[in-house]
């Protein structure tokens, strides 16, 4: 058999820093599948969107312009020499940028804008045309992927996961406050799961998955089981 033929799509869904982007990376390492964080995506946007100065200081976004302006904002994924992968937009490293506060409490707005997310899920759609891809993020077992063939939503309670915000940010020299991180942690599952446009919920078919008691390693394991499980299935 081709093992083409056998090449699956894996959708990763949950809430923020629910540890989701760890495990899709580290599933795609493992299997050489590519990896795509449709987070960084909306975070790319919403870069844009501020330095454009379309977002006032208040965080009112000036819809028309944003969406007039889709067609220039080009975002892509570059392979870093320790295989780690940084994203771009318009041919600029923003990594750092857009894991920053003034991008993270503006981006939730951001995503719950229709044309944003028509535009954001077209490109995830055709990055996802061969298969063999693992994507994190809301709506990916919903609305980008709803045939994909294994189907994960990861929670863990929001303290857990501000707590491990708040670590990850420490050890990349960012000084923010535990509560700064919870309080937007809690504001964007709130936007998230209540927008209009594709919000945040577990597809019918997807397999929950609460790892707030759960190692990083553990949860690997977990999920490259689940994977195998579905590749046997097939
Ligand atoms: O995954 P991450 O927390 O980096 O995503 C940032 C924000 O982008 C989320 O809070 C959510 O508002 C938005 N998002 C989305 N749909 C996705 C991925 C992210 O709306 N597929």
């Amino acid at each position: 058999m081709n093992t083409d033929s056998k090449k699956i799509i894996v959708a990763v869904d949950g809430y923020s820093s629910s540890g989701k982007s760890t495990m899709a990376r580290r599933l795609a390492k493992a299997t050489g599948y590519r990896y795509i964080d449709s987070g960084a995506m909306y975070r790319a946007v919403t870069l844009y969107a501020l330095d454009k100065g379309m977002i006032d200081a208040a965080g009112n976004i000036d819809k028309a312009a944003l969406t007039a302006a889709l067609d220039d904002i080009a975002i892509d994924f570059k392979i870093m020499p320790d295989g780690s992968q940084h994203t771009t937009l318009n041919g600029k490293d923003v990594e750092k940028e857009i894991r920053s506060l003034r991008v993270s409490n503006n981006v939730s707005p951001t995503a719950a804008i229709a044309e944003v997310r028509h535009a954001l899920v077209a490109k995830q759609q055709a990055m996802g045309e061969s298969k063999g891809i693992v994507m994190d993020g809301r709506d990916i077992g919903t609305t980008v992927f709803p045939a994909a063939e294994l189907k994960i939503f990861v929670n863990a309670s929001a303290e857990t996961r501000a707590q491990r915000r708040f670590l990850e940010m420490t050890e990349k020299g960012n000084a923010l406050s535990y509560e700064d991180i919870l309080a937007n942690v809690v504001s964007r599952d709130h936007i998230d799961e209540t927008r209009e446009e594709s919000p945040l919920r577990r597809a019918d078919d997807a397999i929950a998955l609460d790892n707030s008691q759960m190692s990083v390693d553990e949860q690997d394991a977990w999920l490259l089981d689940r994977f195998n499980e579905t590749i046997a299935k097939l």
